[in-house]
């Protein structure tokens, strides 16, 4: 995953957010796969356990550590 910066503020993005009361041990997916995808800038682990990286365009994830903005796949050219 990757930063986004500075975060997008268009309306497709849809941004996933962390529920308030997160532990150390939240992640936004919890799979059975071999691939763990961490926070493009303090590397905490976002996504665990997917089986393949798909790109997702104009999906953001909050990490819930430093609150930034990690896109799965870099967002289109406007
Ligand atoms: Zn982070």
């Amino acid at each position: 995953m990757h930063i986004v910066v500075p975060p997008p503020g268009g309306v497709r993005d849809r941004v996933f957010r962390p529920p308030a009361d997160t532990g150390p041990g939240f992640v936004f997916m919890d799979g059975p796969g071999p691939l763990d995808l961490p926070c493009g800038s303090c590397g905490r682990v976002l996504l665990r356990g997917l089986r393949e990286l798909l790109p997702v365009p104009h999906l953001l994830f909050e990490c819930p550590g430093c609150a930034a903005l990690n896109a799965i796949c870099p967002p289109e050219p406007a």
